[in-house]
């Protein structure tokens, strides 16, 4: 959920020389970039582009209203949301449903109404090293980093599209927390409604071996 605070940021000039600079939310490209370095590990293409989508978002977004995010892919879009906007996984403000499509959606919670932002194939015609970068033609290695870096900050939301979208409020609706069960197999705690193991204990276990130390 996040408050839309302030009208549209990137058409400000910087006040010190003039030059248009480009901004995502309050941050200047460069700050965006090494917020994302320390937080993601890299600058990678999917979180410049998800920065520029948080950013064209918030300026569609009405005033004075809070708004969810759902993320449609697991990979980069979420750091892009929980760095840009108060919305995390944690707090359940940002839901990550991976269909593997690179588009984040905003919406009221008691309405569900709000919009959607998605990478446009049809706008990536000019910009050749971001389409086979994002439909995955040529290895990493053959890839120009810089070119594609570079057609990113160019486009900025050029290549973004975006269209209103209306959720079924119900469907994220918070699940009264039900009572804790003791696991009989490791004696931690877990959510009783899972039955009568937790699911670790249950045969879900991602561990294949757990020592003592
Ligand atoms: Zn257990």
């Amino acid at each position: 959920m996040f408050h839309r605070v302030l009208p549209g940021y990137s058409d400000s000039k910087s006040g010190q020389t003039g030059d248009y600079q480009m901004k995502i939310g309050y941050y200047s490209l460069d700050e965006y970039e090494k917020l994302v370095k320390s937080f993601h590990g890299s600058l990678a293409p999917g979180l410049l582009i998800g920065g520029f989508m948080v950013d064209l978002a918030q300026k569609n977004l009405p005033q004075g209203e809070f708004f969810d995010t759902i993320c449609e892919t697991s990979s980069c879009l979420p750091d892009a949301v929980q760095l840009l906007t108060p919305c995390s996984t944690g707090n359940g403000w940002m839901k990550v449903i991976d269909f593997g499509r690179f588009a984040i959606s905003f919406y009221e919670k008691k309405t569900g109404e709000g919009i959607r932002v998605f990478l446009d194939l049809d706008k990536l015609k000019n910009c050749s090293e971001v389409y086979s970068w994002f439909m995955k033609l040529k290895p990493k290695r053959e890839q120009d980093s810089n070119l594609l870096m570079n057609q990113i900050k160019e486009a900025g939301a050029e290549i973004l599209s975006i269209r209103k979208i209306r959720i079924d409020p119900a469907l994220f609706e918070k699940k009264k927390g039900g009572a804790s069960a003791v696991c009989p197999v490791c004696k931690e705690a877990y959510p009783a409604g899972h039955g009568d193991k937790c699911r670790n204990c249950a045969g879900e276990s991602p561990y294949l071996e757990v020592a003592e130390m």
